[in-house]
Formats: structure tokens, C-alpha cells, sequence
């Protein structure tokens, strides 16, 4: 992938300076000395470029002030830890939702607690959930979202019937796109139906990038080109 040459956030080239000065993150905006950045600015720690994608996804959303789902679930997919394909999408769409919901609401301290919980809830649904269950975990993170969202239980009245419908909206529209999997269309998907849904039955307005093109078709060899929605060539 071009980003694991030149920078994870913009593939933009590496500038290593002779001079060190106080660069910050842009994952963990922590402050640190160095003397690499990408030639538009952006520098990432060393703790940051070599850790594992859930605790990226919980680290970043803990400290971001996105209120964009979508933004938030590209700025994170760029990262190398980020696979073009694997289950760690099934915790970055829930963490992506709640994020932006409880910062709508200005509530870090729910949306911490929030996250870290759905982050065990998706490590429940494996890889490959999609072909080899039917039902992709893009689609069960909505519900997981959802699930936290309004602490839904098995219990639960409507709160229980909201969480199984974001879920069944959801694997109704991927499944409608058709395969081969690709987890960014199918995240896409998922986002884009539970902003649907937030505003008719909760009339929530989320906020967010309208264009939603995907810029990572090159990685994924079984792309739907010009058959896929989010296509951007
Ligand atoms: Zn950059
Ligand atoms: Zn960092």
C-alpha cells in the first residue's frame, strides 16, 4: 500500500529535517521532538505508528472532537494498522458512531465508558462473519452501536427493536451491493444507514461528508469498480 511509504494520513512523501523540533501527533495529539513529517504537515508518534488497530480506533475517538462519522472512519482507515479488510471494521463503526454521537452531545465521559465496551462487544464477531455466517459485522456494529446507545438489553422494549432493525437496514443495503466483502463499502453502508435512521426515529441530524468516495479501490483487488457506489476513479 502506498501509505506504508509516505505518510499514513495523506500518502504525501516523508521529510526527514536535520533540525528536531516539537511536533504534534496527529492521532494521540500529544507533543513530541522529531525531525520526520509528511511534506504537508502531518507527523505521527512512534507509539501511535506501531500500534494495533483497536487500540488506534479507541485511543483516536477518545480524543477526537469529529462530530462526522464518515471523516472519522476515513481519517482511521488510512492508518497501516488499519487492514483493507478485517474485523477490526466490525469495532471501528460502532467506535466511529459513538464518537460522534456523544460529541454532538458533549459527553466524553459516556463516550469513553461507551467505547471501551463496544470494543468487547465486537471482538465477539470473527473475521470472514460475512460469507461464513451471513451477517457482516459492519451490519452487527451498527447494532452494537445502537445497542449502547439507548442500553438496550435483551430486555429491552423499543430500544431492543431499534437495535435488531439498525441491523437488519443495514445487512439488507450491503447485502443489496453485492459481493465480494469489501469491509470500506460495507462501513460506508453501515454509517450512512444508521445516519437514516438516527434521523427518522430519533430526529438526529449527524453531520457528515456527503461524498464519502473511497479512495482505497487500488488496495482491494476485488473491487466493484464503477459497480460500487463510493467508487471514486
Ligand atoms: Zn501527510
Ligand atoms: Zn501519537
Amino acid at each position: 500500500m502506498s501509505y506504508n511509504i509516505g505518510c499514513f494520513v495523506c500518502g504525501s512523501e516523508l521529510i526527514y529535517l536535520n533540525k528536531y523540533s516539537k511536533l504534534e501527533c496527529y492521532y494521540c495529539k500529544n507533543v513530541f521532538e522529531s525531525n520526520v513529517a509528511c511534506s504537508k504537515g502531518h507527523y505521527i508518534c512512534d507509539s501511535c505508528h506501531s500500534i494495533s488497530a483497536n487500540e488506534l480506533i479507541l485511543q483516536y475517538c477518545i480524543q477526537s472532537n469529529q462530530t462526522d462519522p464518515i471523516e472519522l472512519a476515513i481519517i482511521l482507515m488510512r492508518h497501516k494498522s488499519i487492514n483493507m479488510h478485517g474485523p477490526e471494521h466490525h469495532f471501528l463503526v460502532p467506535a466511529v458512531l459513538l464518537t460522534a454521537y456523544y460529541n454532538m452531545k458533549n459527553d466524553p465521559v459516556k463516550k469513553k465508558e461507551k467505547l471501551i465496551v463496544a470494543e468487547k462487544r465486537a471482538k465477539n464477531v470473527l473475521g470472514g462473519f460475512c460469507g461464513f455466517y451471513g451477517c457482516c459485522g459492519a451490519a452487527v456494529g451498527t447494532g452494537i452501536f445502537m445497542s449502547l446507545m439507548t442500553e438496550a438489553t435483551p430486555l429491552s422494549k423499543d430500544e431492543w427493536q431499534s437495535s435488531n432493525m439498525l441491523t437488519a437496514n443495514t445487512l439488507q443495503s450491503i447485502a443489496k451491493a453485492g459481493g465480494p466483502r469489501c469491509c470500506k463499502r460495507d462501513t460506508f453502508i453501515a454509517l450512512l444507514e444508521t445516519i437514516k435512521y438516527l434521523k427518522e426515529y430519533f430526529h438526529i441530524t449527524m453531520n457528515h461528508n456527503s461524498e464519502c468516495k473511497c479512495e482505497f479501490s487500488d488496495f482491494n483487488k476485488q473491487c466493484l469498480n464503477n459497480n460500487c457506489k463510493f467508487y471514486n476513479k
